[in-house]
């Protein structure tokens, strides 16, 4: 798939032209790079002891209302955060990342520069660049898309936030967000395979699935959780349940019962019962700690 005439990539299929201009993604010809850092917040499986070497793209195809990294991610600010980069440019920063030390190359929000990203890794690879590759994208993909990842991504680190059509059009505008995430669930299984980890305790290979437990929405949860289960088989992804919302982030969309709940923190009863559920349905994984919903756990950009 080509990203840069009449852009398809991901299920939004806006058809820009990216040589001309910028996609509903925000994002236009060349990747904007708002942040390369040494991350250490990421599951364990994928910052290990020294962190995951992660590098923060501008712009998505999807667009939360309550998104954390609204700064780099939304429309207006993508084309504005951050630096260009070619090619050649990200090459070198992840073989940079590889000799500080970093465990995995962590690309965060990557879909609007798949071929750019696939020609990139290829050429640090060339030059002896040999760490996992994590695709770390908020689960709006085409299956199409993913496909192409083949020998590119070792590892996917992907969102299913929600499965109710009628939640997803109210959060992000689009109403096929559900739909999206499983057929791509069901691409990067098929890819990555079942989990595998290294005696380093990294994960080499395999799937993890995070879902953010949002307030007022524990039943949309668990047949999320179900979804999943259902789709792809509890032990075929670990899964990574996030207790992390902060209200801080969320733009009022005017719908008063969903902005009243949206305006609070997830409460412990919330989140375990989605935990047992989680339990009940056999996943393994990762549950977070409670106090760790806090804006302070949102990175600064432009560094
Ligand atoms: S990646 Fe961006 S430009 Fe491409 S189809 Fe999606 S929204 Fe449009």
């Amino acid at each position: 798939m080509e990203e840069n005439k009449n852009c398809a990539l991901c299920p939004r299929r806006c058809g820009a032209d990216r040589t001309k201009g910028e996609g509903v993604c925000g994002c236009g010809a060349l990747p904007r790079v708002a942040r390369v850092m040494i991350h250490k917040w990421e599951e364990p499986v994928i910052s290990g002891e020294f962190g995951s070497g992660a590098v923060f793209f501008t712009g998505c195809p999807l667009g939360c209302v309550f998104c954390q990294n609204g700064d780099i991610s939304r429309r207006e600010n993508a084309g504005k955060a951050g630096r260009t980069m070619t090619e050649d440019d990200l090459a070198d920063t992840f073989s940079a990342l590889a000799e500080k030390g970093a465990q995995t190359l962590d690309l965060v929000s990557p879909t609007p520069f798949t071929d750019l990203l696939i020609r990139a890794v290829r050429k640090a690879r060339g030059r002896g660049f040999s760490l996992p590759v994590v695709w770390n994208t908020g689960g709006y993909e085409r299956p199409e898309t993913v496909a192409s990842l083949r020998g590119t991504a070792d590892v996917f680190l992907t969102d299913f936030k929600f499965l109710s059509p009628d939640l997803s059009r109210r959060l992000t505008g689009v109403s096929d967000y559900g739909e999206f995430a499983a057929a791509s669930l069901c691409e990067m299984v098929k890819i990555a395979g079942a989990p595998a980890i290294g005696e380093d305790g990294i994960m080499k290979s395999g799937v993890v699935v995070r879902h953010l437990v949002l307030p007022g929405q524990k039943e949309d949860s668990i047949a999320t959780l179900n979804k999943i289960a259902d789709t792809v088989g509890a032990d075929s992804v670990l899964l990574s349940l996030m207790s992390q919302y902060t209200p801080e982030f969320y733009r009022k969309t005017g719908e008063e019962r969903l902005d009243r709940a949206m305006s609070r923190r997830v409460t412990t009863y919330e989140y375990e019962t989605v935990r047992e559920e989680a339990l009940r349905l056999g996943f393994d994984g990762f549950m977070q700690e409670r106090d760790s919903a806090t804006a302070a756990f949102t990175p600064e950009w432009d560094k």
